[in-house]
């Protein structure tokens, strides 16, 4: 960790703890092993259940057999009969993880559904299939939006035409139901470029930290994992980021990186995945070892760092990544006393005032569901309603697919009419994807959190 000192205990956050790292262990059953052979693990299911009834996709679809089936029991078949295929239906598990989070027996259900998926991929799924070619382009979601960013207005008014919306889902089975996310016309990195890089912002957080009465040469680092979206579609969420954590006297780096990998779990390209981490891995570890933290605004990008990378991947690096990233609300919840500076801040009217929060399935992994509305609740004209503990629907690329949109808005629909209950007409999220169904769902304006806290404390 950077010198941003230790977890601050002058307040307690209840009933979820914030994340300090130290006590964050991702799944590790096999230390020992190099090949992640998961078949001992299926020991440890007692088969109660739990996991099956915690499953969004199991509930709203009767053809799914749910995350016990995929998980311990494919492994156990495993073991009896090396040659065992893996079962299609690993294709209908959206990776939202909720299973793992429910299983008193800590069996390494998301890590076994993800391997399993990655053995069907290659193993057994055609690669001229249309589905093959379709999946690929979804989980290469970066590839695509980097083309599209150097003509961001005409990708936008291509992607959302009409006829253009009906060729693409009866060629590729991508759903015309859903509007494209518009492409920013300057991403994030462009606007960090032109602001003048790591230079300006180490002048801002020596400054900041003068204002604030804090040594000017405190050790406060961080390096932001901004993931695609946030480079790419909402680039404000990133520059909200950089204020916030400038006027607490951060320095920020952007580093090289690429995919965090979660549309490439989830569609079982674990070697693209690779590829892409190891890209990100190889700056994060460095930096890290040069005292800074990492830092995620998406809780599927710090979910992916933290746990699926030491998963799945033995690359070096790994490990340290994993114990020394946080998402970015949680960051500041452990090293700042954000609680006191939201007590005394006050919101302008450039902003929405009620808001209907949603926890990301990967937020609750972390065990970070609770952070925008403890935090949030403390803010003077502000009200925050958290909508319950459902999935959004969407995980990711799974809501996109033609013969999965059903399914996904199915799931979705608790969490719709939550949100059409609460007295708020503007949603919030840290999950850009859970954003975009909210979105598609109920027709409101979702925030990420680190939005409202620039707003309060700053602007
Ligand atoms: S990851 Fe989600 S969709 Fe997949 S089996 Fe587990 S609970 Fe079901
Ligand atoms: S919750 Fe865990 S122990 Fe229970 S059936 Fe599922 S995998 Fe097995």
């Amino acid at each position: 960790m950077s010198d941003a000192e230790s977890p601050n205990t002058d307040y307690e956050f209840e009933p979820t703890s914030p994340n300090t790292g130290s006590e964050f262990e991702p799944v590790d059953i096999f230390p020992d092993s190099t090949d992640f052979d998961l078949r001992p693990g299926a020991d440890s299911c007692y088969k109660c259940s739990m996991c099956d009834t915690s499953c969004p996709v199991a509930e709203v679809d009767d053809d799914f057999p749910g995350p016990k089936f995929q998980g311990p029991e494919q492994w156990r078949l495993k073991r009896s009969d090396d040659e065992h295929e893996i079962d299609d239906s690993i294709m209908s598990c959206s990776n939202c993880m909720r299973c793992d989070d429910a299983c008193p027996s800590g069996v390494p259900l998301s890590q076994m559904h993800n391997t399993a998926r990655g053995e069907y991929v290659e193993k057994q799924m055609d690669k001229l299939s249309i589905e093959y070619i379709r999946n690929r382009i979804l989980a290469n979601y970066r590839t695509s939006a980097r083309i599209a960013s150097k003509m961001p207005r005409i990708a936008t008014a291509v992607m959302n035409f009409g006829p253009a919306r009906w060729v693409m889902e009866k060629t590729l089975g991508v759903t015309k139901e859903r509007e494209f996310p518009a492409f920013a016309t300057q991403t994030f990195r462009q606007w960090w470029a032109a602001r003048g890089g790591v230079t300006v912002s180490r002048e801002n957080a020596r400054e900041a930290r003068e204002r604030r009465g804090e040594p000017v040469d405190a050790d406060k680092k961080v390096a932001y994992f901004h993931g695609c979206y946030a480079n790419f579609n909402t680039p404000e969420v990133a520059k909200a980021l950089v204020r916030v954590y400038e006027h607490f006297g951060y320095e920020l780096v952007v580093p090289e990186q690429r995919c965090s990998g979660t549309p490439m779990f989830a569609n079982g390209m674990v070697g693209d995945a690779r590829r892409h981490a190891e890209v990100t891995l190889s700056s994060m570890s460095d930096l890290i070892e040069e005292g800074y933290d990492a830092i995620a605004s998406c809780t599927s990008c710090s979910m992916a760092l933290r746990q699926e990378y030491p998963e799945l991947f033995d690359i070096d690096g790994v490990d340290t990544v994993s114990r020394n990233t946080f998402e970015s609300v949680e960051y500041l919840r452990i090293h700042e006393n954000l609680r006191s500076e939201i007590q005394s801040a006050d919101v302008d009217d450039a902003i929405e005032k009620e808001f209907a929060y949603h926890a990301p399935c990967h937020a609750r992994n972390q065990g970070i569901s609770r952070q925008a509305v403890e935090l949030f609740g403390e803010l003077d004209d502000v009200t925050i309603e958290d909508v319950g503990d459902s999935c959004s629907g969407i995980s990711g690329t799974y809501g996109w697919k033609e013969e999965k949109y059903e399914t996904s808005m199915e799931i979705g629909e608790e969490m719709f009419e939550h949100m059409e209950a609460v007295d708020a007409t503007t949603g919030m999220t840290e999950c850009p994807t859970c954003s975009s169904q909210m979105e598609h769902g109920t027709g409101y304006d979702i925030r990420h959190p680190i939005e409202l806290l620039s707003v309060a404390l700053i602007q």
